[in-house]
């Protein structure tokens, strides 16, 4: 378990306490705002006062930790008030892509997950990892020298995919709307296409299923306090990210949330080539195509969110339909999770499709696992996989073991 990128230490929440703390779960505690100063500090692990010093020495030196604006609080243990300390997150930047099916987006964010510069534009990911990545990499430069950083201050990369990831290898397993990628080296091929073109050392590459990283965006800006958030997507294909207790829930091969491919009976095709999926009737894509059969220009999910955004009748009522559909699989998913939030993403997330959802849910599930739960939509609307994708390397790089480890490597 311990060799998934962050997840045993993710938020910091199982990192050591006590005499044995390192520099590494200081920094969490402050990063996570359980203890902001030195006394604070002191406190939550038990060091005496000269090794906190010691400790936060390393950080001050290494450029991670700052004292805050904010003036002086209180100490805890007493005596004069306390300077808080802040992680600071100038010394680094992080590149984050969301790929979709024949789209993407990318940018250049900050180590707090604020966006510093972002382009999206048209990438066909059947054109195969080796021409995507390539031309990704010329994105990163552009947005870098956009956003006025320098190739040598990014300290990791995120990549949001639409397919199931394999989070050990960061490899996608069998996707169904990506040929071409299945098994591919996605980390190494990402790395060498920065390295080529910016010439600066290579650095982390992480990725994640689209639906997770959305989920965890969401998570953490939006709703930090609750311990069980859903997220589905609907765009070309359908897609679920569940984030329990801080963490992305993935299952033991990164297969959980892909409810797309759940057969509910119909009799149409899906492009898993498997007949009757939930996403062969429900999605974007299956909602396009039978706004072409009725004479209605779409071809895919953006086209449906266009004629959604312009109040195009037939494909609310349509969207409506494929929320029913969509809402009766969710019954069973809030059944089995009991979450607090459930959030509704991607091209068809609006009213028409959000009544479908709501009819067939509170229809089926128990009273007992909706009489909490909210139905919403989503907050970071497209950024939100770039904002996961961010924050997936920000806390696998300063999750503590990694700190000491990089520390070390640094030399303070
Ligand atoms: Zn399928």
């Amino acid at each position: 378990m311990t060799g998934r990128p962050g997840r045993a230490t993710r938020n910091g929440r199982s990192g050591r306490s006590g005499a044995q703390a390192g520099a590494g779960d200081l920094l969490a505690l402050v990063r996570n705002g359980r203890a902001v100063t030195r006394g604070a500090l002191q406190q939550a692990t038990g060091l005496s006062r000269a090794t906190v010093g010691q400790r936060l020495d390393r950080l001050f030196r290494a450029g991670w930790l700052r004292e805050g604006a904010g003036g002086p609080v209180d100490s805890p243990l007493g005596g004069r008030p306390s300077i808080t300390l802040e992680f600071d997150d100038s010394h680094a930047v992080v590149l984050a892509a969301d790929l979709d099916t024949r789209h993407a987006r990318a940018a250049v964010l900050s180590l707090t997950g604020e966006i510093l510069a972002e382009q999206s534009g048209t990438l066909v990911v059947e054109e195969g990892p080796e021409s995507v990545l390539g031309e990704l990499g010329g994105w990163f430069e552009e947005l870098l020298v956009k956003a006025g950083h320098r190739a040598e201050e990014v300290c990791g990369i995120g990549l949001a995919v639409p397919g199931p990831v394999d989070s050990e290898t960061g490899r996608v397993v069998q996707p169904p709307i990506m040929p071409g990628w299945d098994g591919y080296d996605i980390r190494g091929r990402m790395s060498r296409a920065f390295t080529e073109r910016t010439g600066a050392p290579a650095v982390p590459v992480l990725v994640d299923n689209d639906a997770n990283l959305m989920a965890y965006g969401e998570q953490r800006t939006g709703y930090p306090d609750c311990t069980a958030f859903v997220l589905v997507k609907i765009s070309t294909g359908i897609g679920a990210g569940v984030v329990v207790d801080g963490s992305i829930y993935r299952g033991v091969d990164g297969g959980a949330g892909d409810i797309g491919h759940i057969r509910v009976g119909a009799d149409a095709v899906c492009r898993c080539g498997s007949q009757g999926c939930l996403a062969a009737v429900a999605s974007g894509g299956a909602v396009a195509r039978r706004l072409a059969a009725s004479g209605v220009p779409a071809a895919s999910g953006s086209d449906v969110r266009d004629l959604l955004a312009a109040g195009h009748p037939e494909a609310a009522a349509l969207a409506r339909e494929a929320g029913r559909r969509v809402g009766d699989v969710l019954a069973t998913v809030v059944t089995l999770l009991n979450p607090g939030v459930l959030m509704i993403a991607g091209d068809l997330a609006g009213t028409p499709f959000l009544t479908g959802v709501r009819e067939l849910l509170y229809q089926r599930a128990l009273p007992r696992s909706t009489a909490h739960l909210d139905v919403v939509t989503s907050r970071l609307g497209d950024r939100a996989g770039l904002v996961g994708a961010g924050a997936l390397v920000v806390e696998h790089l300063y999750a503590p073991d990694r700190v000491e480890e990089r520390l070390a490597a640094m030399g303070v």
